[in-house]
């Protein structure tokens, strides 16, 4: 079976593989006469999935012991307010915006705490990232946010900032919803990783959430218990009903990970896939990519035409070739490819090939 390429930002293309499975298992999941649907998430059928995904996902992002890993819902927007509600205890923190999705961290922890804005890329228009050298840090923050693949504005992160160095002790707060594992992460620089699933881990309606147990027990009083990271951690995720679908559905796709050789290997491709296309971007003055090349995005290459007037016909015939949803989010314009792990070379091959064909037929 073929199927066209999906360039979706998210939600996005899921393996194949992983699809087909949750298709043969649907309407009974190993003999068990029962869909994973209609399973109580307090059975042992569900509870089997669940320590499976769990285990696969330490082991592929080498999570550390002293981390617990929780399965949340609300997705990334919903972490804007439980992560303050968790680790401010009212008081400062620091927000690193670099672009669409740092921005809304720290607009929406003003209703919990006292953000300080430590450093912006807005001057270049989110097309670079601020050296953390340079950031604006105060010194009595609970903790530092920074996102680290901002997924309309294309700028990534290739490493951690390592606060202690830069004279903070407070923990690093990473919104990884559009890399998580398409790269590593350094856990000693890191005190809460979050990201929603849409992207590299399966279907919307579960939030990995990755927290150190020390930041656990500080929640403010007024945060729901469901919220409460030391509620969620106590109860194994499960204090409400976790979102079993979707959670079985990432335990597929971090089974096929693993049989993809992990998250290393996913790296060196996702390295690979990405310098085709910028490559060739910057090859082209028919097409350019304007953020700056130490922070660009693995996973989501916004580019434009340089006649700007072809765009529809672009997408139009795009879609016509089998290459869906390359429109640029509306903020920034232009297109946009979103190649996760899901994405093989073949897709950006065919990407190339249909922009060089787009450009000669009206040369
Ligand atoms: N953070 C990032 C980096 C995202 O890309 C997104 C979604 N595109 C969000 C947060 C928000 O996620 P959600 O819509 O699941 O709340």
């Amino acid at each position: 079976m073929t199927r066209p390429f999906n360039f979706s930002a998210g939600p996005a293309a899921m393996p194949l593989e992983v699809l087909q499975q949750a298709a043969a298992e649907m309407t009974d999941w190993h003999g068990s006469g029962m869909g994973v649907m209609e399973m109580s998430h307090r059975g042992k059928e569900f509870i089997s999935i669940y320590e499976q995904a769990e285990a696969d996902v330490r082991e592929l992002l080498a999570v550390p012991a002293n981390f617990k890993i929780l399965f949340m819902q609300g997705g990334g927007l919903a972490e804007n307010a439980i992560v303050p509600l968790n680790l401010s205890r009212g008081g400062k923190v620091d927000v690193v915006v670099t672009g669409s999705w740092s921005e809304k961290s720290y607009k929406e922890a003003a209703k919990y705490c006292t953000p300080h804005l430590a450093a912006t890329g807005a001057d270049t228009r989110f097309t670079t990232l601020p050296a953390a050298a340079q950031w604006q840090l105060s010194g009595d923050a609970q903790y530092v946010h920074i996102c680290t693949n901002e997924t309309i504005h294309g700028v990534e992160f290739h490493s951690l900032p390592d606060l202690q160095t830069l004279g903070c002790d407070a923990p690093l707060v990473i919104d990884f919803s559009s890399h998580v594992l398409s790269r590593s992460v350094d856990w000693s620089k890191v005190g809460v990783a979050f990201g929603g699933a849409q992207k590299n881990i399966g279907p919307a309606g579960v939030t990995l959430v990755i927290v150190r147990e020390d930041l656990l027990g500080h929640a403010l009083p007024i945060c729901p218990s469901a919220f409460n990271y030391k509620t969620v951690a106590d109860n194994g995720s499960m204090y409400n009903t976790p979102p079993t679908y979707s959670i079985y559905m990432a335990g597929l796709t971090f089974q096929w990970l693993k049989r993809q050789g992990g998250v290393a290997a996913m790296e060196q491709r996702n390295i690979a896939k990405a310098k085709l296309l910028y490559d060739f971007l910057d090859s082209s003055s028919f097409y350019s990519n304007q953020v700056a090349h130490d922070c660009r995005s693995r996973m989501n290459v916004p580019f434009f035409l340089a006649d700007e007037s072809r765009n529809d016909a672009f997408l139009a015939g795009a879609k016509a070739a089998g290459l869906l949803q390359l429109k640029g989010h509306k903020s920034v314009g232009g297109m946009r490819a979103s190649i996760y792990n899901a994405m093989p070379i073949e897709g950006v091959e065919a990407l190339i090939a249909y922009m060089r064909d787009f450009e000669t037929r009206l040369a």
